[in-house]
Protein backbone atom coordinates (compact mmCIF):
# COMPACT_ATOMS: atom_id res chain seq x y z
CA UNK A 1 0.00 0.00 0.00
CA UNK A 2 2.78 2.42 0.59
CA UNK A 3 3.88 2.70 -3.21
CA UNK A 4 0.27 3.53 -4.00
CA UNK A 5 0.01 6.17 -6.50
CA UNK A 6 -3.29 8.24 -5.54
CA UNK A 7 -4.99 11.36 -6.87
CA UNK A 8 -7.19 13.74 -4.58
CA UNK A 9 -9.85 15.58 -5.96
CA UNK A 10 -12.45 18.05 -4.98
CA UNK A 11 -14.31 21.40 -5.29
CA UNK A 12 -12.99 24.49 -3.55
CA UNK A 13 -13.38 24.31 -0.32
CA UNK A 14 -13.95 20.98 0.10
CA UNK A 15 -10.44 20.47 2.29
CA UNK A 16 -9.27 18.10 0.03
CA UNK A 17 -5.82 20.27 0.62
CA UNK A 18 -5.90 19.17 4.04
CA UNK A 19 -7.10 15.57 3.30
CA UNK A 20 -4.23 15.40 1.11
CA UNK A 21 -1.79 16.16 3.59
CA UNK A 22 -3.27 14.13 6.39
CA UNK A 23 -3.87 11.05 4.23
CA UNK A 24 -0.03 11.11 2.81
CA UNK A 25 1.38 11.55 6.61
CA UNK A 26 -0.87 8.36 7.30
CA UNK A 27 0.04 6.20 4.02
CA UNK A 28 3.32 7.30 4.53
CA UNK A 29 3.12 8.91 1.24
CA UNK A 30 4.92 12.19 -0.41
CA UNK A 31 1.96 14.34 -0.91
CA UNK A 32 2.60 16.90 -4.11
CA UNK A 33 0.71 19.71 -4.31
CA UNK A 34 1.14 21.41 -7.12
CA UNK A 35 1.38 25.14 -6.04
CA UNK A 36 4.23 23.45 -3.98
CA UNK A 37 6.06 21.73 -7.28
CA UNK A 38 5.36 25.33 -8.65
CA UNK A 39 7.39 27.33 -5.92
CA UNK A 40 9.99 24.91 -5.28
CA UNK A 41 10.84 24.57 -8.84
CA UNK A 42 11.05 28.45 -9.33
CA UNK A 43 12.76 28.64 -6.08
CA UNK A 44 15.01 26.44 -6.89
CA UNK A 45 15.62 27.92 -10.33
CA UNK A 46 15.46 25.22 -12.64
CA UNK A 47 15.16 24.98 -16.51
CA UNK A 48 11.12 24.57 -16.20
CA UNK A 49 11.03 26.37 -12.89
CA UNK A 50 12.45 29.37 -15.03
CA UNK A 51 10.30 29.07 -17.79
CA UNK A 52 7.10 28.83 -15.05
CA UNK A 53 8.65 31.78 -13.31
CA UNK A 54 7.96 33.83 -16.50
CA UNK A 55 4.47 32.75 -17.06
CA UNK A 56 3.11 33.31 -13.05
CA UNK A 57 5.04 37.06 -13.10
CA UNK A 58 2.46 38.09 -15.60
CA UNK A 59 -0.12 36.71 -14.02
CA UNK A 60 -0.82 33.45 -16.97
CA UNK A 61 -1.23 30.29 -15.73
CA UNK A 62 1.51 27.86 -16.45
CA UNK A 63 0.65 25.78 -19.54
CA UNK A 64 -0.29 21.97 -18.93
CA UNK A 65 2.52 21.06 -20.48
CA UNK A 66 5.34 22.99 -18.70
CA UNK A 67 3.00 21.84 -15.36
CA UNK A 68 3.41 18.01 -16.50
CA UNK A 69 6.96 18.51 -17.36
CA UNK A 70 7.24 20.17 -13.74
CA UNK A 71 5.94 16.93 -11.98
CA UNK A 72 7.42 14.39 -14.24
CA UNK A 73 11.37 16.05 -12.72
CA UNK A 74 9.40 15.36 -9.00
CA UNK A 75 8.22 11.48 -9.89
CA UNK A 76 11.77 11.22 -11.21
CA UNK A 77 13.46 12.96 -7.94
CA UNK A 78 11.25 10.44 -5.51
CA UNK A 79 12.08 7.47 -7.23
CA UNK A 80 9.46 4.62 -6.06
CA UNK A 81 7.86 5.91 -3.48
CA UNK A 82 4.26 6.04 -3.02
CA UNK A 83 2.42 9.59 -3.59
CA UNK A 84 -0.39 11.55 -3.75
CA UNK A 85 -0.87 14.34 -6.39
CA UNK A 86 -3.42 17.28 -5.23
CA UNK A 87 -4.22 20.20 -7.74
CA UNK A 88 -3.50 18.10 -10.83
CA UNK A 89 -5.36 17.01 -13.15
CA UNK A 90 -8.29 19.40 -13.29
CA UNK A 91 -9.51 18.93 -16.94
CA UNK A 92 -10.13 16.85 -19.10
CA UNK A 93 -7.00 17.47 -21.55
CA UNK A 94 -5.01 17.70 -18.30
CA UNK A 95 -6.30 14.14 -17.33
CA UNK A 96 -5.52 12.42 -20.47
CA UNK A 97 -1.89 13.96 -21.07
CA UNK A 98 -1.28 13.24 -17.25
CA UNK A 99 -2.15 9.36 -18.59
CA UNK A 100 -0.25 9.49 -21.29
CA UNK A 101 2.88 10.61 -19.09
CA UNK A 102 2.04 7.58 -16.61
CA UNK A 103 1.68 5.17 -19.15
CA UNK A 104 5.62 6.15 -20.94
CA UNK A 105 7.11 5.95 -17.67
CA UNK A 106 5.14 3.07 -16.95
CA UNK A 107 3.26 3.80 -13.79
CA UNK A 108 -0.26 4.54 -13.14
CA UNK A 109 -2.59 6.14 -10.92
CA UNK A 110 -3.95 4.03 -8.38
CA UNK A 111 -6.65 5.27 -7.12
CA UNK A 112 -8.95 8.20 -6.87
CA UNK A 113 -9.79 9.89 -4.03
CA UNK A 114 -12.84 12.52 -4.71
CA UNK A 115 -13.59 14.50 -1.58
CA UNK A 116 -17.36 15.78 -2.70
CA UNK A 117 -19.69 18.30 -0.90
CA UNK A 118 -22.66 19.41 -1.86
CA UNK A 119 -22.38 22.94 -3.19
CA UNK A 120 -24.15 24.87 -1.36
CA UNK A 121 -22.73 23.45 2.11
CA UNK A 122 -19.25 24.99 0.32
CA UNK A 123 -21.47 28.18 -0.57
CA UNK A 124 -22.42 28.47 3.07
CA UNK A 125 -18.61 27.60 4.45
CA UNK A 126 -16.87 29.62 2.21
CA UNK A 127 -19.03 33.09 2.75
CA UNK A 128 -19.49 32.88 6.54
CA UNK A 129 -15.37 33.36 6.30
CA UNK A 130 -14.21 36.33 8.32
CA UNK A 131 -10.81 37.61 8.38
CA UNK A 132 -9.13 40.02 10.64
CA UNK A 133 -6.99 42.89 8.20
CA UNK A 134 -4.35 43.77 10.94
CA UNK A 135 -3.81 40.20 12.45
CA UNK A 136 -4.51 37.95 9.85
CA UNK A 137 -6.87 35.62 12.31
CA UNK A 138 -9.82 33.88 10.55
CA UNK A 139 -13.04 33.51 11.92
CA UNK A 140 -16.23 31.47 10.95
CA UNK A 141 -19.58 32.53 11.51
CA UNK A 142 -20.86 28.74 11.57
CA UNK A 143 -18.17 27.12 13.23
CA UNK A 144 -15.40 29.95 15.02
CA UNK A 145 -17.65 33.25 15.90
CA UNK A 146 -15.80 36.02 17.09
CA UNK A 147 -16.93 37.17 20.89
CA UNK A 148 -17.88 40.36 19.63
CA UNK A 149 -19.68 40.51 16.28
CA UNK A 150 -17.46 41.99 13.74
CA UNK A 151 -14.16 42.42 15.50
CA UNK A 152 -11.21 40.50 15.65
CA UNK A 153 -10.99 38.45 19.27
CA UNK A 154 -7.49 39.43 19.02
CA UNK A 155 -6.77 43.22 18.48
CA UNK A 156 -10.12 44.25 17.78
CA UNK A 157 -9.72 44.99 14.34
CA UNK A 158 -12.93 45.40 12.27
CA UNK A 159 -13.01 42.05 10.60
CA UNK A 160 -13.71 42.16 6.87
CA UNK A 161 -14.65 39.08 3.77
CA UNK A 162 -11.78 38.26 1.57
CA UNK A 163 -12.52 39.05 -2.17
CA UNK A 164 -11.86 35.50 -2.68
CA UNK A 165 -14.72 34.41 -0.42
CA UNK A 166 -17.56 36.56 -2.05
CA UNK A 167 -20.54 34.41 -2.87
CA UNK A 168 -20.17 35.68 -6.66
CA UNK A 169 -16.57 34.49 -6.79
CA UNK A 170 -17.00 31.08 -5.09
CA UNK A 171 -20.25 30.28 -7.41
CA UNK A 172 -18.26 31.19 -10.53
CA UNK A 173 -15.23 28.77 -9.14
CA UNK A 174 -17.53 26.12 -8.31
CA UNK A 175 -19.21 26.28 -12.24
CA UNK A 176 -15.51 26.31 -13.76
CA UNK A 177 -14.88 23.19 -11.41
CA UNK A 178 -18.33 21.84 -12.47
CA UNK A 179 -17.63 22.33 -16.00
CA UNK A 180 -14.05 21.17 -16.33
CA UNK A 181 -13.72 18.76 -13.75
CA UNK A 182 -16.47 16.76 -13.37
CA UNK A 183 -15.75 15.25 -16.56
CA UNK A 184 -12.91 14.10 -15.29
CA UNK A 185 -13.96 12.48 -11.95
CA UNK A 186 -16.16 10.74 -14.41
CA UNK A 187 -13.07 9.64 -16.61
CA UNK A 188 -12.06 8.06 -13.48
CA UNK A 189 -14.95 6.71 -12.67
CA UNK A 190 -15.27 4.64 -15.33
CA UNK A 191 -11.76 2.92 -14.95
CA UNK A 192 -13.51 1.72 -11.89
CA UNK A 193 -10.95 3.44 -9.48
CA UNK A 194 -12.88 6.33 -8.18
CA UNK A 195 -13.21 5.90 -4.04
CA UNK A 196 -15.69 8.79 -3.09
CA UNK A 197 -16.06 10.08 0.47
CA UNK A 198 -18.37 12.71 1.98
CA UNK A 199 -16.25 15.98 2.93
CA UNK A 200 -18.49 17.26 5.55
CA UNK A 201 -17.93 15.88 8.94
CA UNK A 202 -15.07 16.49 11.18
CA UNK A 203 -11.50 16.49 9.14
CA UNK A 204 -10.27 13.30 11.54
CA UNK A 205 -13.54 11.43 10.63
CA UNK A 206 -13.18 12.49 6.55
CA UNK A 207 -9.44 10.86 7.08
CA UNK A 208 -10.34 8.15 8.61
CA UNK A 209 -13.26 7.58 5.90
CA UNK A 210 -10.73 7.74 3.26
CA UNK A 211 -8.35 5.21 4.48
CA UNK A 212 -11.13 3.15 5.60
CA UNK A 213 -12.39 3.35 2.03
CA UNK A 214 -8.61 2.65 0.48
CA UNK A 215 -8.13 -0.57 2.48
ZN1 LIG B 1 -6.86 40.85 14.57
Amino acid sequence: MSKEHLLIIGPPGSGKGTQAVRVASELGIVHLSTGDILREAVKNGTELGAKARGYMEKGALVPDELMLGLIGDELDRLGDSGWILDGFPRTMPQAEALDGMLDERRERIDRVILVDLDFEVIVKRITSRRVCPVCGAVYNLETLKPKVDGKCDKCGADLVIRPDDREETVRHRLDVYKEQTEPVIDFYRKKGNLVAVNGEGKIEEITAEIIRALK
